[in-house]
């Protein structure tokens, strides 16, 4: 567990930050959760014989001899409060957002704590592919707010509980002979093939990984319905430009997920390179108790990204709009837009000085402006203004009393 001192938690600030105006901006709410939960509700949402229930949670027994845990992830916390609160009847589609420190005894390395740090989303009440784009692009946007424009989406889907369980006895199958070998695999993947055998995926060993190289492809389980559904989310992805690699390998170590399932890491980091992760957990509500009810929702790991970002300087997000206004004239003018533009929720702000037009400018990319509408004595006596677009790099002019009207952008 480690300290965050005064210098690094103004850039976790500014990374929180960030995030917080992205989920604003997609419609997601926050919820806090308590940091101790029943021990019974990890056991039956992540997994009886998952690694993190088997052996890195933090479990005890309270002064009232309840089994309590420090939380070792979000999702299960979050669910647990929508049944308790009946949020389902609240609005059809609860779309959710913590924040937070999470807490699992594993082997401390690098990239890995023990007290960590996770910014997640739950996304709870529909099973439309819509949802599970608008997750994984609501997920690149934060990464990218905090400074990873430049990580590796990896995307699979494990298909529904039907085609998961025909991939798991095909994959028990294929791998019976080395399962009887002694020695074949490593003595956890020897568990694993008994227990939880999808994460033979996950091991790292060399011997292990060669066994699981011929081994059967979920993509050759699927149902038409699920792989309908994985096409679907491919092609929004696509069209929202989201770059992604197919990797049939990707399996999640948390029981509950179902459907598509995905992956970002970043080269930056060593073996321990996933910045977040997350996936699609249709029955998972169901099993709690709550009626069935489908869902998504990821998780970042905050203190990772801040690790793979250092050296970047993460920019503040969130403005719209950025006026610089050259001359007495022109700042009053851009005083009196900006008013009549945060009235209709622009975020946008003005240069205060006389500072030169490039010095502004700079500003403006500092606090990562999306635009900048640039007002001097020449725009001003044609009634226009230059607007400028940050990420293209493109400009025109628009008319004054249409700078109001951000279609025209
Ligand atoms: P890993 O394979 O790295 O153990 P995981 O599958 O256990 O990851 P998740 O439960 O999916 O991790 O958590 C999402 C993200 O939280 C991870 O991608 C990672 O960035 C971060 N994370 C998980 N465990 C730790 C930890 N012990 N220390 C720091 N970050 C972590
Ligand atoms: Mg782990």
């Amino acid at each position: 567990m480690s300290d965050i001192l005064p210098d690094e938690a103004a850039v976790w600030r500014r990374a929180e930050d960030n995030a917080r105006a992205i989920f604003g901006q997609y419609g997601y709410q926050e919820i806090r959760t308590p940091i101790l939960e029943e021990t019974g509700l990890f056991k039956r949402s992540i997994g009886e014989e998952t690694d993190i229930v088997q052996k890195q949670m933090y479990s005890f027994k309270d002064r009232g001899e309840r089994d309590v845990s420090l939380r070792p992830e979000g999702t299960a916390p979050v669910v647990r409060a929508y049944l308790e609160h009946s949020l389902g009847n609240v609005l059809p589609v609860q779309r959710l957002y913590y924040i937070g420190p999470m807490f699992r005894n594993e082997r401390p390395q690098a990239g890995r704590l023990r007290q960590f740090h996770q910014i997640g989303a739950e996304a709870i009440g529909s099973p439309s592919p819509y949802l599970d784009a608008e997750i994984i692009s609501l997920m690149m946007g934060i990464l990218a707010a905090c400074g990873l424009g430049d990580v590796e989406l990896k995307l699979n889907t494990l298909g529904c509980a039907k085609d998961k369980k025909a991939f798991e006895q095909a994959l028990k199958k294929a791998l019976a002979p080395l399962a009887g070998k002694v020695g074949s695999l490593c003595e956890d993947c020897a568990k694993r093939y008994e227990k939880n055998i999808l994460r033979l995926f996950d091991c790292k060993n060399d011997g292990c990984r060669k066994a699981l190289v011929a081994a059967p492809r979920i993509t050759d389980y699927l149902c038409g319905s699920c792989s309908g559904q994985f096409d679907r989310i491919k092609e929004l992805l696509d069209a929202a430009g989201i770059k992604y690699t197919l990797t049939p390998s990707l399996v999640r170590g948390l029981d509950y997920y179902t459907g598509v399932v995905f992956e970002a890491s970043h080269k930056n980091l060593g073996s321990q390179d996933a910045v977040a992760a997350g996936g699609r957990y249709d029955n998972l509500i169901e099993g709690l108790g709550g009626s069935s009810t489908p869902a998504c929702g990821f998780a970042i790991g905050t203190d990772r990204v801040l690790l793979a970002a250092k050296g970047t300087e993460i920019k503040k997000a969130g403005l719209d709009l950025f006026f610089i206004g050259l001359g007495d004239e022109a700042q009053k003018k851009a005083f009196s837009i900006l008013s009549a533009l945060r009235t209709k929720g622009v975020a946008c702000q003005m240069g205060l000085d006389e500072k030169s037009l490039k010095s502004q400018m700079r500003l403006a990319d500092r606090v990562g402006a999306k635009k900048v509408l640039i007002l001097g004595d020449e725009e001003l006596k044609k009634g226009v203004a230059l607007l400028r677009d940050m990420e293209t790099k493109t400009q025109k002019e628009i008319r004054l009393e249409d700078v109001t009207d951000t279609h025209l952008w």
